[in-house]
């Protein structure tokens, strides 16, 4: 069984209006840098003990922001997963997420003496007034600067580039983008802004104090994204990402397929297998001080469910039709121990007959020309 490990940084230096995800802020003075890997390594110990681990896939350090973390830290934690797993250093993609402001040529060497072979920055923008906007601490030249350090020491980077803010339309984005391409990227995630219901974004929402691009805008940029992309050789693979040949990113895609995947570290995620029809998913508690005095036990986890074959075809589905290479009925239902089409056998003949999802061989994909609609698409299947 492949599987891949993800290890969540729960601190930033600041938090960004518009998100969402599990952090904390911490001056970089104050950051834990032993004693967090000390208990990731003890998660690590009681998680081996658990269930069995596998073969190792791919190890991505998410966040929050991990760039942060003390280089030989990270790679103490690194060097403990492939030895527990039996993996030899350097055989599988490992990457780490990466703010603009935290990393530099030096550090991404650092990274890389460690074992890392693949930079995620977190780029946003090029334009100062945006990256203001977007709450972030670095501006426009820091972050080409970051990128550039980090592609002169890393083998793989890839930047994550947001667009659906105020006032930007399409010309804007692809202005950006091509600055950022320039330097030599071969992978981009491209995301629209979202406003998200329990963050300082959500509440001047509901105050009626933000307003957001148009709808016209977004598709505009959407789609203008995707056809400057492939005018440069980038596959759109996956609904936010790009990647020129051989460059996808492996522990996405193996996310995206269902695969099976260890969360280590404070709100970390994890879903394990165990036979056809029935994993497990459990989410570590959040905050960071209570996760590293449990984390040693059961204690640790503040969440979890059971998968049965229909939640795993759902989720199969979700994640699956999001991809270029979409989902694979065979492989999902070995997975689910489940038919695909069961329970939804009008809804997938009338996606089928609309030509909104696409029987090929084995695979069931939606046509790229209607990913704008992918949200709705998928929603009918349920
Ligand atoms: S740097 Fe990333 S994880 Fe941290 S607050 Fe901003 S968007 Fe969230």
């Amino acid at each position: 069984m492949l599987t891949s490990v993800y290890l969540h940084f729960p601190w930033c230096l600041q938090k960004c209006p518009y998100c969402d995800f599990a952090s904390a802020t911490i001056r970089r003075a104050e950051v834990p840098h032993a004693t967090y890997a000390d208990a990731l390594l003890c998660e690590l110990e009681f998680r081996a003990g658990q269930q069995e681990l596998g073969t190792l896939g791919s190890v991505f350090f998410g966040g929050g922001t991990p760039s942060l973390w003390d280089a030989a830290e990270l790679g103490r934690v690194l060097h403990a997963i492939h030895a527990a797993f039996g993996a030899k250093l350097g055989s599988v993609e490992v990457t780490v997420e990466c703010n603009p402001s935290s990393l530099d040529r030096e550090k991404a060497a650092a990274l890389r003496e460690v074992g890392v072979n693949r930079a995620s920055i977190g780029v946003q923008s090029l334009d100062d007034a945006r990256l203001r906007f977007l709450g972030r601490l670095h501006d426009g030249e820091g972050a080409l600067r970051s990128v550039r350090g980090a592609m002169l020491e890393l083998p793989r980077v890839s930047a994550d580039l947001m667009f659906g803010m105020p006032g930007q339309r399409a010309p804007d984005f692809l202005d950006e983008q091509s600055k950022l391409l320039e330097l030599g990227l071969s992978h981009l995630s491209v995301y629209a802004l979202t406003v998200e219901a329990q963050t300082q974004f959500g509440e001047l929402h509901r105050k009626g104090k933000l307003t957001l691009a148009k709808e016209d805008d977004y598709a505009d940029t959407f789609l203008a994204t995707e056809r400057a992309l492939a005018e440069r050789g980038f596959a759109h693979y996956e609904v936010s990402n790009y990647a020129r040949p051989g460059e996808t990113s492996i522990h996405n895609q193996h996310y995206w397929r269902g695969g099976d995947y260890l969360g280590l570290g404070a709100a970390a995620v994890g879903c394990r297998w165990s036979a056809a029809g029935c994993a497990r998913r459990y989410r570590n508690d959040p905050n960071p001080a209570r996760y590293m005095e449990r984390c040693q036990s059961q204690a640790v986890e503040v969440f979890e469910e059971t998968l049965d074959g229909q939640a795993i075809v759902r989720e199969g589905l979700m994640l699956g039709l999001r991809t270029q290479e979409g989902v694979d009925v065979k492989e999902i239902e070995a997975r689910a121990g489940v038919e695909v089409r069961t329970g939804r056998e009008r809804e997938l003949e009338r996606a089928l007959q609309s030509g909104n999802v696409l029987l090929q061989g084995d695979r069931l994909v939606v046509p790229h020309e209607r990913w704008l609609h992918l949200d709705s698409i998928v929603a009918d299947l349920f």
